[in-house]
Order: C-alpha cells, then sequence, then structure tokens
C-alpha cells in the first residue's frame, strides 16, 4: 500500500497536522510507545501552549516567514481550536507574561487522540533513512513503508531520553536542505572561574533584567549548583552564542536612591543579604555605610545594574527545552513544503524557528503543522 501522507513523529507538530487530516491516507511513525512524551511533561505537566504575545519578535528564525505562518493560525485560531474541544487554557503571566496553560497536558494528549482515529499509527517503530524513487520509501524498525508525501515531525536534539533524535536533520541532508547550527537552547548556563560565586547562592531566585545581543529580557533567574538558571536566563540562552552578557539585579530600583543613607550596604539593599553579601566580595567592597562609599566603590557598587560576564557555556541537551538553528527556512515556502525536493514537507522544531519561553515553541509546533496539513488537504483535492 502506497499512503497519501507519512508523518514522522507524533509529538506536538505531526499531532496537530495528523488531526487536521484525521483520514486513513495518512500514517503516523512514532518510535515512542505513545503521543506527544514531550507536551506531556511541557510546563511542568500544565502544558504552557501559547502566548498572548504571539509575535515573530519572540523568535529566532526568519521573521517574515514565522509571519506568514502566524497569519495563518495564531494564538487565537488556536484557543478557538482547543476551545471547540472542551479545551480551556488559562492566562498565568506569574512566570512569564502572556502565557496560557491548560488544567493538565492530559488535555492535549487526548485532543491528538480523539481527532486523529482515522489516521494509521506505527508506535514503537524509529524511522531509520528515507529515499525517494516517485514515492518516498521509508525504512523503519519494523519495515518500509511507501509514502506520495512526506511530512517530517521529528523535533529537535534535546531531551533524547523522550525520543529526540536527529533523523529530521538526515532527511533534511539528504535532499541537499542546508541546516543552520545546531545548538540546545532554553537551557541555563555555566560559569567561568569568575562567577563561582554564583554556585554558592545555588537554590536562590531574583527577579533581573538580562541584556543580551540587543535584547532585554525580564523575569526571575535561579542561581543553580551549575551556574544560572530561570525562566529569565533560559529565554537569554535563545540569543547567547558565545561573548558577554549582562545582568540587572536589581532592575526596579536605582541604587542612587540609597547613597545617602547612613545603613550598611546590605541591610538597605532590598536584595536577599546572602546575594549582597557574595555579590560584594565578588567586587572587593566592603560592606559599610552607603553614605561613606568614594567615587570609585560607588561605581563598582553601580555594577549591580549592569553586571558583565561571559557564560562559560550552557547544561547541554540533556537539559535544554528545544535546539536552536534547524533546517534553513530559505528552501521552504509558506506552507511548509520543500522548494528542493516535491512532496517533501518539515514541521516544528525541526525547522530554524525557535521561541521564547512561554508557549513560543508549541505555538510554532501547532502552527506550522496547521499550516502543512491545510497545503495538504489542498493539494489532494
Ligand atoms: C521539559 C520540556 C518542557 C517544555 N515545555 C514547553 C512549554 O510548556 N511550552 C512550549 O511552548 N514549549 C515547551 N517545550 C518545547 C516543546 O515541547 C517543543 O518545542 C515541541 O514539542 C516541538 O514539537 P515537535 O513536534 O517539533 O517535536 P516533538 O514534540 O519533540 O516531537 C517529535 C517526535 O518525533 C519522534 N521521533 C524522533 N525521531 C524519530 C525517529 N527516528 N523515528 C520515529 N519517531 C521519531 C519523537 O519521539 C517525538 O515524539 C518544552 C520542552 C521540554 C523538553
Amino acid at each position: 500500500m502506497i499512503f497519501e501522507n507519512a508523518i514522522i513523529g507524533a509529538g506536538a507538530s505531526g499531532m496537530l497536522c495528523a488531526c487536521i487530516l484525521n483520514n486513513s491516507d495518512t500514517v503516523i511513525i512514532e518510535h515512542n510507545e505513545t503521543v506527544a512524551k514531550k507536551v506531556a511533561i511541557s510546563g511542568g505537566g500544565k502544558c504552557n501552549v501559547t502566548n498572548k504575545f504571539m509575535s515573530p519578535s519572540h523568535f529566532l528564525g526568519d521573521k517574515n516567514f514565522i509571519q506568514k505562518a502566524l497569519s495563518k493560525f495564531d494564538e487565537k485560531d488556536l484557543l478557538e481550536l482547543l476551545k471547540q474541544n472542551g479545551i480551556t487554557p488559562k492566562l498565568n503571566p506569574k512566570i512569564v507574561k502572556g502565557t496560557f496553560f491548560c488544567n493538565s497536558s492530559k488535555e492535549i494528549l487526548d485532543f491528538f487522540l480523539k481527532n486523529s482515529t482515522k489516521c494509521k499509527k506505527y508506535f514503537n517503530t524509529s524511522v531509520i533513512d528515507v529515499d525517494f524513487d516517485d514515492v518516498y520509501t521509508i525504512k523503519t524498525s519494523k519495515g518500509i513503508i511507501k509514502s506520495k508525501n512526506l511530512i517530517v515531525a521529528s523535533g529537535g536534539l534535546s531531551y533524547q531520553t523522550l525520543g529526540s533524535s536527529d533523523i529530521g536533520f538526515l532527511i533534511a541532508k539528504r535532499f541537499n536542505h542546508p541546516i543552520k547550527t545546531l545548538n540546545p537552547a532554553l537551557v541555563g548556563f555555566t560559569v567561568q572561574k569568575d562567577q563561582f560565586w554564583f554556585k554558592e547562592l545555588s537554590g536562590l531566585s531574583l527577579d533581573v533584567k538580562i541584556s543580551v545581543k540587543g535584547k532585554l529580557i525580564e523575569g526571575s533567574l535561579l542561581f543553580a549548583h551549575k551556574g544560572i538558571s530561570g525562566p529569565a536566563v533560559l529565554s537569554s540562552s535563545l540569543y547567547w552564542d558565545k561573548g558577554s552578557l549582562s545582568i540587572d539585579f536589581m532592575p526596579k530600583i536605582n541604587i542612587t536612591k540609597f547613597l545617602h543613607t547612613r545603613q550598611n550596604i546590605s541591610n538597605a539593599l532590598p536584595l536577599p543579604k546572602r546575594f549582597i553579601v557574595s555579590f560584594l566580595s565578588s567586587i572587593g567592597l566592603e560592606d559599610k555605610q552607603l553614605n561613606t562609599l568614594s567615587k570609585d566603590e560607588i561605581e563598582r557598587l553601580s555594577s549591580i545594574h549592569d553586571y558583565i560576564f561571559a557564560p562559560a557555556g550552557n547544561f547541554g541537551y540533556t537539559k535544554a527545552e528545544v535546539t536552536k538553528g534547524g533546517v534553513d527556512t530559505s528552501y521552504i515556502d509558506e506552507n511548509m513544503q520543500s522548494t528542493l525536493q516535491k512532496g517533501l514537507y518539515f514541521i516544528g522544531e525541526v525547522l530554524d524557528v525557535t521561541g521564547e519561553l512561554g508557549g513560543y515553541n508549541i505555538q510554532w509546533a501547532f502552527t506550522s503543522g496547521y499550516v502543512c496539513a491545510k497545503e495538504l488537504k489542498r493539494n489532494s483535492q
């Protein structure tokens, strides 16, 4: 039998695509035993599906390409589709502005299963290789599957324990698609010797503003055993590759407000004492009365608003929520089809489109999956 559509990967993008198609001409090939394992644990088990502030400015990748796709299926369309299925994610701006969370990720998994009953599903089946000769020949761990169209929805490289593999990038290369450099993203930073004092503060969290490659990111920073993490750091990792970034540890009040007080620095500043003690020691400043500071000391203390350092690296793919880089979208049309190879589509994280923390990546998976399914439907008519 030759299928009309073969989708590699039953994750967020592949399943949304399958739900829109929902026909017996479509097969989904997934090497896990069930659908969307990443979605299951996303948002701490409550899947942060989208964001009120959806726009290309929150993504790395070709803004024009992202905008065109979002114009066909954005956060409002997604929330409406979920509503029609009895799911009403709630706005929860506590950690990241504009985020919508489900009551439980299971709502999304059930939605996937309920709306894709007509599609054929091969679980516990790994795609090993793909060839093309009039139709696609997909070599899997359980034999050959043939299909007219091939939809690569196999995601990125992070969290291999949940089923990630490099098959999407191998298929892209096979059909001469350039790949933009891959790197872990939405991940914590490791630090160099000068910032080892961060590690002493492990477990402490602060609201900060991070400036990285011209982007300003607000949110909480968590000092960790290996370096720094937390929502603001994860989003910063999207924009950082090498070199320095700057942290404002006290973004809401300017230090100049306190310079005339007779109190010691650690008593006056509205920050945890543990942090101030370590910070002062890192800049070689004694904890003394603020009104006695010299010009040079004030300058050093002011670095609390602009602490510049270069991370050593990041925590790697085992901890990264996503992979940045991916299949170059210069050779993908606005319906997610390859411009180099007919009938070949790429959707989701495998593409060179990566969002900040806050529901942007699942929205992208759904947007690209939706756009692709609509195109496949149009072509089959
Ligand atoms: C811990 C964690 C929490 C996250 N939380 C959020 C969140 O709350 N909000 C948000 O927007 N984003 C979140 N993300 C990111 C988001 O989950 C992903 O960006 C999104 O799932 C990508 O969708 P996708 O369909 O491209 O890939 P995936 O959802 O990763 O799906 C790819 C599928 O392909 C399968 N596959 C891979 N290789 C093969 C092969 N060779 N053969 C067969 N099958 C294969 C995989 O098993 C997988 O099921 C989180 C990620 C992680 C790791």
